[in-house]
Formats: structure tokens, sequence, C-alpha cells
């Protein structure tokens, strides 16, 4: 339940002496910022939000939260897809934005220890001059926090190759629900092996469930000697989705291999300027990286694979900046769609890579049958597809049908042995499937080890679990039901 009357009187002096007057947030209309993140469908405001320096903040505002028995919600930059970060129920914002600092860069064990605000991209921009990087490279990286990171098991483009960020977190620190603050996994100096249960496995993905995430010690990886960028120009998505799978077949793993389809080509070129070609069905980013010698062979077995499959032009990213344009242009691409809707609702199914050309041809279907425009750009060599749903969110009947259009696409992927979420979490968006996706003992058992953390629930509450208290209900059934 909110806070309201003398409860909300009491708790902002005291939450001010911990975190200084300037940082904390209370009066509603800018809570109003805090009200959702990048999943704009559902708005619910906190009771206040508090931006604490240091670990010890963190500690003494959950430790006053725990006393009074209220929700506390942490929170990176805001980025999630799902409303990992709504307070649905009231309750406090532990934000992680001042806590940005690199607090360590040790080269010679390749490892780098930041505090969990730190902004992703910022990693690699502090090591790359030394010829290293941070691998995980979400397409809001220059964005989302480390900790946002670790919470959701994010991926990025590279993920094909390099994996997500469980495979580059050595170990963290963390304030638990009530207030005890632990190290999980590799110590900052200790070594890699650890005896006993893997606590930083079962933590990392855990949405921001199992407790505050204040400082994490990163894997750092040796840049690429070097790297080749093309672009596969397709007159359909089929026949780009056939490429992908060739090239997989064909035992080539490339850093990265994306898919845009028309619809987000002719937005991406109207708001970047990239020279795409706006009558081509489909495009494939295909990046392949690693030592020179060899990669040349590798990029003449990709481009005859992508040619076998009637690829209009395969071109090579000729210049560093060209190669930057490329990424600019994928990795905005989410920004790109305000060109094409006021509103998208973004999915995050994963299917078999074989199924990427079913799935497509579904995805056609499902705009056709609720009369919404889905265009698509994604991880195809993940099998990892982001259709955009567009909407006007003025326009109820289309939120409606927007909703129900995501809801049979995630029903489609859990039909094709696939899954509900690649990398942007369950949140409040995907509660309702989790029982559709799992069985009662494996909610159970996830339940259990949530517990084991969070024994009162009050840990970024009511999601991922069907039986939260309050889930994605609330608000979408109503408007589904109007
Ligand atoms: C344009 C765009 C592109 C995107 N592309 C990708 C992509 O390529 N790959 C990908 O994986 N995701 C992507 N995302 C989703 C999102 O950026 C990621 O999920 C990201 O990891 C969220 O980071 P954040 O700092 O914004 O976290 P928030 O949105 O603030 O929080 C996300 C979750 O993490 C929890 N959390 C945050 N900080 C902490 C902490 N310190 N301790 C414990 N829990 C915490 C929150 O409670 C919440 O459950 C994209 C989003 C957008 C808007």
């Amino acid at each position: 339940m909110p806070l309201s009357g003398k409860q909300f009187t009491d708790l902002i002096p005291q939450l001010q002496s911990i975190c200084g007057k300037t940082n904390v947030i209370y009066h509603a209309d800018e809570l109003r910022v805090y009200e959702c993140d990048a999943y704009t469908l559902e708005k619910m405001p906190p009771d206040a939000v508090v931006l604490p320096g240091n670990t010890s903040e963190v500690e003494a505002v959950i430790k006053l939260c725990r006393d009074r028995n209220l929700a506390i919600i942490p929170r990176g930059s805001g980025t999630s897809l799902s409303g990992g970060v709504l307070a649905v129920d009231g309750g406090v914002v532990i934000g992680l934005s001042r806590m940005n600092r690199i607090l360590d860069v040790d080269f010679r064990n390749r490892r780098a220890l930041v505090e969990a605000g730190c902004i992703n991209v910022h990693v690699t921009q502090a090591v790359q001059s030394e010829g290293y990087l941070y691998a995980p490279d979400p397409s809001s990286q220059f964005a989302c926090t480390i900790g946002g990171n670790v919470a959701t098991n994010s991926g990025g483009p590279h993920t094909l190759k390099y994996g997500v960020t469980t495979n580059h977190v050595l170990g963290m620190e963390m304030v638990l629900p009530d207030g005890e603050t632990v190290w999980l996994g590799t110590q900052p100096g200790g070594p890699e092996d650890i005896d006993g249960c893997d606590l930083r496995g079962a933590a990392i993905g855990s949405e921001g469930m199992f407790g505050i995430v204040t400082r994490v010690l990163l894997r750092l990886i040796k840049a690429p000697q070097s790297c080749k960028t093309m672009l596969g120009i397709f007159e359909s998505v089929d026949d780009a989705a056939s490429a992908v799978s060739d090239i997989i077949a064909a035992g080539i793993i490339p850093a990265a291999l994306e898919m845009m389809d028309q619809l987000i080509i002719q937005a991406v070129e109207e708001a970047y300027k990239f020279g795409f070609p706006l009558d081509a069905g489909a495009v494939l980013i295909i990046e392949l990286d690693g030592q020179t010698t060899g990669l040349s062979s590798l990029t003449d077995q990709i481009q005859d694979i992508c040619r076998n499959k009637q690829a209009r032009e395969v071109r090579i990213a000729a210049s560093k900046e060209e190669r930057a344009l490329i990424w600019k242009c994928r990795k905005r691409a989410f920004g790109a769609i305000g060109r094409l809707s006021p509103n998208y609702l973004t999915q995050d199914g994963v299917v078999p890579r074989s199924r990427i050309p079913e799935m497509m041809k579904f995805i056609k279907q499902t705009a056709e049958k609720y009369q919404l425009r889905i265009p698509n750009v994604f991880h195809a060599g993940d099998g990892n597809i982001h259709p955009l749903i567009l909407f006007d969110e003025k326009d109820k009947d289309q939120v409606k049908r927007a909703i129900q259009a995501g809801h049979d696409i995630l029903g489609k992927c859990i039909d094709f042995g696939g899954s509900i979420s690649g990398e942007h979490g369950i949140g409040v968006e995907k509660v309702d499937f989790m029982s559709r996706q799992f069985s009662p003992e494996d909610l159970e058992a996830m339940m259990k080890l949530r517990k084991t953390f969070d024994p009162d629930m009050r840990c970024n509450p009511d999601k991922c679990f069907p039986s939260a208290s309050r889930c994605i209900d609330f608000t979408l059934k109503k408007q589904i039901s109007a």
C-alpha cells in the first residue's frame, strides 16, 4: 500500500538524514520521472526515491525500510523494457545513479571493479586505450548501468560470440533486504575459482529481487586484433533468415549477426542517413573479429553464403567510421521508431534459430490480424527476436490490440520450444507467461531461492512470479477488458 499521512512525513526526513536533502525525491511532480521505465504501458509512482552515494548509505536506507516493512525497488537507469522498476504497490526506489565510478582497473588480471551505477559503455571507454574491452554491449549501453545488466543478465549484439553478462561478471557486493552486506563470487584480488555454491550465478538475472547490487567485479577481454563488418542486403526476411542458419551451419560464429526488416530500415535511414536501400526486404549486419589472418577467407565464405541466398549485395565497411555508423543505426534503431509511431511495445522472445522464418511469418500475420505495424530488429544469431509493436497510447483500442498481439507472439515462442525472454527479463510485463513456460515445481524452486535472499518479499516485489500479490493484471487487464 502506498504510504500516507504520518508514515510518509516521518520517512522523508530520515531518508534525508542518511543520503542528504537533495538526494531524496518525494514531490508528486518529480516522482513522475520514476513512474515507469522504458516499458511505458504501465505507470506507478513510488512513494519516494533515494539516491545513495555509497554502500553504507544503501545499507542504512535498507535497514530503515526493513524496520518499517517498506518495499525497496532497485533502479539503475530505468531502461528496462519489462517494467522491472515499477513500484507496483508503492515503496522506496533506491536509485544507483550517483554510485557510478570505476573504482579500480587491474590489467594484469584483466578485471575492473565498478560501482553498480556505472554506465556500461564507460567501462570499455576507460580501458580501450590499453587494448581491452568489456564484452556485453546491450544496444542501450550508452545509458544502462552495470547493476541493471547484472539484474537482467543482459545480452547485446556481440553476445553471440562472447556470451552474456553472467560470463563476464566475476563477483559482486550486494546489500541484502535485511541490510547485511555480502560479497558473492570472486573477491577483488582473489582467485577466480572459489568453493561452494555459485551464489554469484544465482543472483545474476534475479531482476532486483535478491538485494541491491552495489559493486561489481568485471572480467575484461583483449580487444580483437581485427574486425570485418558486413552488410548483407536481401530481398526478403526469409532469405536473410536462411542465410543466418547457413552461416552457423557452416561452423562460423560471427561476433554479431543482427537482422533489420524493411520497416526498421526505412525508419533508421530517415534518422541516420546511412544509405540503406529503402526497398530491401531485410539487412543482416554480420561482424567477424579475431586474428587478422583467416578473417578474409571467412569473409569470402560469408559473402558466398549470402549470395547463395539471393543477397542483392554484400557490403563491407570500408573504414572505422563506416563501421561505427552501421552500429549506430543498429543500436539506436529503437530510437528511430519515434518517426513511425508515438509508442511501441518491444517483445523479447526467443525461438530456435531455424524457426526464425516461421516466426517472422507469424509476426506478419499477427500484424495483419490486429491491424498494427510490427517492425523487427533483432539478434538473429541467437534467435532472440525483438518485434516492435507500434501503437498510439491515446487510442485505447490500439493499446488493447498491441497487448494482445504481444501475447500471441510470446505464446508462439513457447509453442516453438523457445522462451519468453532473451535478455529484457520478466518484470511485470510477462508474469502471466511464467506458468506457461515453467511447471509449478520449477516456479516453486525459484520462489524458494528468492525467499532465501528475501524472506519477506520486500525487494522489488510483484515481479516475475505469477503468484505475486499484484501482477500485470492491475492495469493491463483493465485495458484489455475496457
Ligand atoms: C533502446 C533500448 C535498447 C536495449 N537493448 C538491449 C540489449 O541489446 N540487450 C539487453 O539485454 N537489454 C537491452 N535493453 C534493456 C535494458 O537496457 C537492460 O535490461 C539493462 O540491463 C537495464 O539496465 P538499467 O540500468 O537501465 O536498469 P533498470 O531499468 O533501472 O532496472 C532493470 C532491472 O534491474 C534491477 N536493478 C537495477 N539496478 C540494480 C542494482 N544495482 N541491484 C539490483 N537490481 C538492480 C531493477 O530492479 C530492474 O529489475 C534495451 C533497452 C532499451 C531502452
